[in-house]
């Protein structure tokens, strides 16, 4: 099982010098196991990936823009195939083809996601579904308007990613994830913001690199941190990378992971 971290950004892309080495592009990871690819959001970082030339499924943590935003771009690039929008959606939430409706192809957004491609699909489902040979379960986050964090494993490995973004620690939803996430061969954790400003944000939706590191140790397995403070610059991520114990690390976009670790 691979995992490829195409954008590692919350909140907003950045593209500013001080940035570069960690890169700018907000949330989109893929999931790789022989032939068969998962896509996890759809934000700027959609950018580092080519869609292929079959079908393509995109997992949808949530609505919010950053994790929505390529998503036309993305489209508007893919030449063949089908194209799959998939998302955990509570039974009493509205369907995602009406949420994403409601943003594209309005006056936020000047084109419908159909128009760009007319072979989109939406699949939603509840806890847990079976696309191909993927199988995806779904667990709650704590975050403004909801989200879903996802357990992702493949009939051919053995291996499990687990993706726990955006969310914000601290809440009756802590003893439930670790037990969720329990197993993992590698959890990438919305590592947003440090330790030392999170009073300032508490609320806002994210938790911190050191809680991320913590429930990694909590349950061992390695974490990635990643949905960095649009802020956050490339001296800030070198000085948390040297606080960080193998097996965790600190994910950037570009960033290619080969599941077992060493
Ligand atoms: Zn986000
Ligand atoms: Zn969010």
């Amino acid at each position: 099982m691979q995992v490829f971290f195409a954008g590692t950004r919350g909140a907003y892309p950045t593209l500013k010098p001080t940035s570069q080495k960690t890169g700018g592009n907000t949330n989109c990871v893929t999931v790789t196991v022989g032939e068969d690819r998962l896509i996890i959001d759809g934000g700027t970082g959609t950018e580092n990936i080519l869609p292929s030339d079959t079908d393509d499924t995109i997992l949808l943590s949530h609505f919010h823009l950053d994790h929505l935003i390529g998503l036309p771009m993305f489209l508007t690039r893919k030449q063949h195939g089908a194209c799959s929008i998939i998302k955990s959606v509570d039974a009493s939430s509205p369907s995602t083809k009406s949420v994403l409706s409601k943003i594209f192809g309005t006056e936020f957004f000047p084109v419908p996601l159909e128009v760009i491609h007319p072979t989109l699909h939406y699949q939603d489902f509840v806890t847990s579904t079976h696309i191909g040979k993927w199988s995806i379960t779904s667990h709650p986050l704590n975050h403004p308007g909801g989200g879903s964090g996802y357990r992702i494993c493949h009939q051919d490995s053995d291996q499990t990613f687990t993706h726990l973004l955006d969310h914000e620690h601290g809440s009756e939803l802590d003893q439930a994830l670790l037990k969720f996430a329990r197993g993992s061969s590698l959890v990438a954790w919305d590592g947003c913001y440090e330790a030392e400003i999170y009073e300032h944000v508490k609320g806002f939706g994210h938790s911190t690199w050191q809680e991320g590191i913590k429930f990694g140790d909590t349950i061992r397995s390695p974490v990635a941190i990643s949905g960095h403070r649009f802020n956050r610059t490339d001296v800030e991520c070198d000085q948390i990378e040297t606080q960080l114990t193998s097996p965790h690390m600190l994910a950037r976009d570009g960033l290619f992971v080969e599941l077992p670790l060493d």
